[in-house]
């Protein structure tokens, strides 16, 4: 048996390299990481491809070694060409991502030393960093000190276990579902329809609320639909509402909606994955006044923040209700909020074991401080609100509502033609040139496009490129 376990022993460094092998890898790491970032403001934001990055089946998992410097190879053909780069000042699509250098140092320390953050007995100070992220969050939307949260992997996530606990805060059974009602705008996020499936609330009825002016939910309509669903004999429970539409960056009402929901009683769940995190700066925080009404809001760092992909946070106003669903040791809950311990992760969201997010958050902030954050997102503002002017005085150009933060919708009329073929082709030479990555949406029947100014990288320069591309590819289209 030992000599078994001699023979197995050779293997011990090809997992457990040396300092002079770690040194190697993390050099070709940091040589590949830093030409990236050398170039990052002149890379493309698109890049189609025809290979999509097909040739990484070429070199499929196998029992054998194969070298750091050919896989960066492969890295950088497959993964880092093909397609959306996130990381680029151009990515003006969708809701744009982030990737600030200091929270991937974080990442790499929290992978190194492996620290559990998933229970307080287990690592005490990452339970206490991650919770004290939350604390501050909660602290800049203005939520009591009683509430509770989870930094998950993202807005999806967080959504659900946002409706998870409100489910259990009315009790509601399967029984009960099919009269039960759920408020919402046709502007909500596709996650909240499929947290709602995922929770099991299929069954509910579902209320669209009528838009008012900028595509925000109308509070006198919501409050008709729930005095008439309870007359009716239904059983309204849950508002839900966002802070930032993906699709026009539109802040529905919060404090109407906040007061509706505790005149009535219900549960409003509060969608701030794009715009949360704008309340760290004035403009911001005038446009989402009211956000504490709610009883579970929903925050994206690798969105307001800049964080790359993996970044999502839900607060619950009440933590005992967070508690309550997704605690996972019935004797533990009763004295876990009166106990001197701080409340563990595991106990507040459906993972066990998972990443430590929380290194991530902290590094950054902690690093640079909060006030950079606070000029960037007010910056962003400002960004969007340029390109607002400025994109109508393009001739036949025609914008939607003033942007509220930071996301502008436009199209152009062609002064004949098919409008909706004329802007999806346009959207479609402005991906193909890539230097800037603009999406598009449909409202009111209108195929529309969209600039949402979200990247830490995009300035002032990107802004005016854009005007620039945009005038180019509209005469592009034109001819033909
Ligand atoms: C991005 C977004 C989500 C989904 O969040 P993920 O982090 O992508 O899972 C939900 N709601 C809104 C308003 C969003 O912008």
């Amino acid at each position: 048996m030992i000599e078994k376990i001699k023979v197995l022993e050779k293997f011990i460094p090809a997992l457990e390299p040396d300092e002079g092998e770690r040194e190697k890898m993390a050099r070709a790491i940091l040589k590949y990481s830093e030409e990236f970032l050398r170039n990052i403001y002149d890379l493309p934001a698109y890049r189609v491809s025809d290979t999509k990055g097909i040739g990484l089946y070429d070199s499929p998992i196998q029992d054998d070694p194969v070298g750091i410097n050919e896989l960066l190879e492969l890295l950088k053909n497959n993964v880092d060409s093909p397609g959306l780069n996130p990381a680029s000042r151009g990515h003006l699509g969708y809701i744009p991502g982030g990737g600030i250098y200091h929270a991937a140092l974080g990442d790499y320390l929290a992978a190194v030393t492996n620290r559990y953050a998933g229970v307080f007995f287990a690592s005490p100070g990452a339970v206490r960093m991650e919770n004290m992220l939350l604390d501050w969050m909660a602290a800049i939307i203005g939520y009591p000190r009683t509430c509770g949260g989870n930094l998950t992997s993202g807005g999806s996530l967080a959504n659900l276990i946002g409706f998870v606990t409100a489910r259990d805060a009315f009790d509601l059974k399967g029984k009960d579902l099919e009269k039960s009602v759920i408020y919402l705008s046709t502007q909500a996020h596709h996650s909240i329809d499929k947290a709602i499936r995922i929770a099991g609330l299929r069954e509910c009825i579902v209320r669209y609320i009528p838009l008012g002016e900028g595509y925000r939910m109308k509070p006198s309509e919501l409050d008709i639909s729930i005095i008439t669903d309870r007359k009716s004999g239904l059983n309204p429970w849950l508002i839900i509402a966002s802070a930032g539409t993906t699709d026009v960056g539109a802040v529905d009402p919060l404090s109407e909606i906040g007061a509706i929901a505790q005149k009535h009683r219900l549960w409003f769940h509060l969608d701030a994955a794009y715009g949360g995190f704008f309340v760290l700066c004035d403009s911001g925080k005038k446009a989402l006044k009211g956000m504490d009404t709610s009883d579970s809001v929903v925050m994206d760092p690798h969105k307001g923040l800049f964080l790359p992909y993996g970044s999502g946070a839900v607060l619950v106003k009440d933590a005992k209700k967070l508690l309550a669903s997704h605690h996972y040791e019935a004797t533990y809950m009763q004295d876990a909020l009166s106990s001197t311990d701080e409340l563990s992760p595991a106990d507040l969201s459906p993972e066990l074991s998972k990443h430590f997010k929380g290194l991530r958050l902290w590094l950054p902030l902690k690093l640079v401080g909060v006030k950079p954050f606070r000029a960037m997102l007010e910056e962003k503002i400002l960004l969007a609100r340029y390109f607002y002017e400025k994109v109508q005085t393009i001739n036949r150009i025609e914008v939607g509502p003033t942007p509220e933060l930071s996301v502008v919708t436009f199209r152009y009329v062609p002064e004949s033609g098919d409008a909706n073929d004329f802007n999806r082709r346009l959207v479609n030479e402005i991906q193909r040139d890539g230097r800037v990555f603009l999406s598009s949406t449909v409202l009111d029947g209108r195929f529309t496009l969209r600039l949402a100014v979200l990247c830490f990288r995009t300035h002032l320069d990107t802004v005016g490129q854009t005007l620039e591309i945009l005038r180019e590819k509209i005469a592009q289209v034109k001819d033909g």
